[in-house]
């Protein structure tokens, strides 16, 4: 069986209204005991004055038994004590005197050492009735003798009133409890009321539905701390959806074209009867396209394991120069037919902090833009120096410029300056995207600087390793036609 009660306001109630009944009941239980002795202190002080009393009260009589002057006329004083319990012992315990209230009954027994002596003892006792006593006791001398005198209050008036506060209480504390709890729970009902305003908004966000908000009262209460964060944190996740959305359909259009191309020209080739050398020609187109698409593929899933973080950066001293010789190398041909050159100069000593593969796929991809982009016969300049701890990159063409609102956009997903004429480029929009991606990743920097007619020249920071030195240079031998 379940007793904890299910709903957060029934719970905040039934912990609320505990505490309160155990605070109550404590706080019941320490005014009863101050009380308690308080009154007892004062019928320990009314005994003692009453014992004072006493003492002058009795003599002894002439057949030498101790009696006590009742005559009320002469010692109105007697009158007091009569309706308390007396007893008066000698040292030994032999009893004198009992008083009439008291009669034959024993009052708290034989003495005990000290009992009364030098001052007066207290204590509490029971009658054989069972009635409870707060005892006073004192040793006086009356015509030479020792006398113990015992005086004693009933207590059960105290325990009665007690009682009786007992049973008020009992009374007074469920309705006192049931109150507190109906103005608990209609308090924890309208301060929980916004979280279930939150949760019903919650129900209806979906995947489809990721523009919709908690509402947000405006107020800097924890409730509405937590409708902005969640605010915030479905605005993250809308954004995030958004690009991948975005990515995926750019994506997809992107393989369509290959595969569209390689159709067409696949479709053209077998309605005709053509000659082996045509033939060969449509392989070709087709092989073409297909190195397209896995270029294309590769970049994508580059992309998209850097999204999802489960690229890893194997850090070590990467002397750049040699770095960028090897990754000039891959252009040699290309940049042969086009008749360009390609000048590679800086420090020989610059070494850079970071994973050798990545840091060459973001000057590959830059250098393929400048390859790609520059007319025939121009130069393309690589420089490399040290800056403040860090490595400079700059490579510089004489290329078509990209216009100064694309300064930015070039570095975006699938973004081309000039679409219309991507095909001859063959680019889909993906290698700035990357090459940033790879710098940055490294705790670097991409900028561009560039004038519509007159070129473009790119910059990378990177940090610089620590042990800058002479580095025996990785040339592939390609590459070695580069100066
Ligand atoms: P792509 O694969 O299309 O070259 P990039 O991300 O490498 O994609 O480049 C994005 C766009 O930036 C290119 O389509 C091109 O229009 C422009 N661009 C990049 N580099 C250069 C350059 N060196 N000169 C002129 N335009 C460039």
């Amino acid at each position: 069986m379940r007793l904890r009660p299910t709903h957060l306001r029934a719970r905040l109630t039934f912990w609320y209204v505990s505490v309160l009944a155990a605070l109550l009941a404590l706080g019941w239980a320490g005014t009863c005991t101050l009380l308690f002795l308080q009154l007892r202190s004062q019928v320990d002080r009314f005994a003692i004055e009453e014992i004072e009393t006493v003492e002058g009260l009795f003599y002894f009589d002439a057949a030498g038994a101790l009696q006590m002057r009742e005559n009320y006329h002469n010692h109105p004083e007697s009158k007091e004590v009569i309706d308390r319990y007396v007893e008066v012992l000698s040292p030994e315990g032999a009893v004198l005197f009992r008083n009439e209230k008291l009669g034959r009954r024993p009052l708290g027994g034989a003495p005990f050492a000290g009992e009364g002596v030098g001052g007066y003892s207290q204590r509490t006792a029971r009658l054989s009735d069972g009635t409870r006593l707060r005892l006073v006791s004192r040793v006086h001398s009356l015509d030479g003798r020792a006398l113990l005198i015992r005086l004693a209050h009933s207590e059960e008036p105290l325990y009665a009133g007690l009682d009786e506060l007992l049973l008020a209480s009992l009374l007074v504390l469920p309705v006192v409890l049931l109150t507190a709890g109906v103005a608990g729970y209609v308090l924890a009902w309208r301060a929980l009321k916004p979280i279930e305003r939150m949760a019903r908004h919650a129900e209806e966000i979906t995947a489809e539905r990721l523009d919709a908000r908690l509402p947000d009262d405006d107020t800097d209460d924890e409730l509405g701390q937590l409708a902005r964060v969640f605010n915030e944190t479905l605005a993250r996740l809308e954004r995030a959806f958004e690009q991948l959305r975005r990515f995926t359909s750019d994506a997809s259009h992107e393989l369509r074209t290959p595969l569209a191309m390689i159709r067409s020209v696949g479709e053209v080739g077998l309605q005709k009867d053509g000659s082996r050398e045509e033939y060969r020609d449509i392989i070709g187109s087709m092989l073409e396209e297909v190195n397209r698409l896995s270029s294309l593929i590769d970049n994508l899933l580059t992309i998209s394991r850097a999204d999802s973080g489960h690229l890893q950066l194997h850090k070590a001293a990467v002397p750049v120069m040699a770095l960028a010789r090897e990754a000039a190398g891959l252009f040699e041909i290309l940049m042969e037919e086009k008749s360009q050159r390609l000048t590679l100069d800086g420090d020989e000593t610059a070494q850079a902090e970071g994973d050798r593969l990545f840091l060459r796929q973001a000057l590959v991809n830059i250098l393929h833009n400048a390859v790609k982009y520059s007319p025939v016969g121009e130069t393309i300049a690589l420089h490399v120096r040290r800056d403040d701890g860090r490595v400079l990159v700059e490579i510089q063409d004489h290329g078509p410029g990209i216009p100064a609102e694309d300064h930015q956009k070039v570095f975006d997903r699938f973004y081309r300056v000039d679409k219309a004429r991507w095909r001859e480029s063959g680019g889909a929009g993906l290698g700035l995207a990357i090459a940033k991606w790879a710098v940055e990743a490294h705790g670097g920097t991409l900028t561009l600087e560039s004038k519509l007619g007159e070129g473009s020249s790119f910059r990378i920071s990177l940090p610089g390793a620590g042990l800058d030195g002479p580095f025996p240079p990785a040339v592939p031998a390609h590459a070695s036609g580069f100066t």
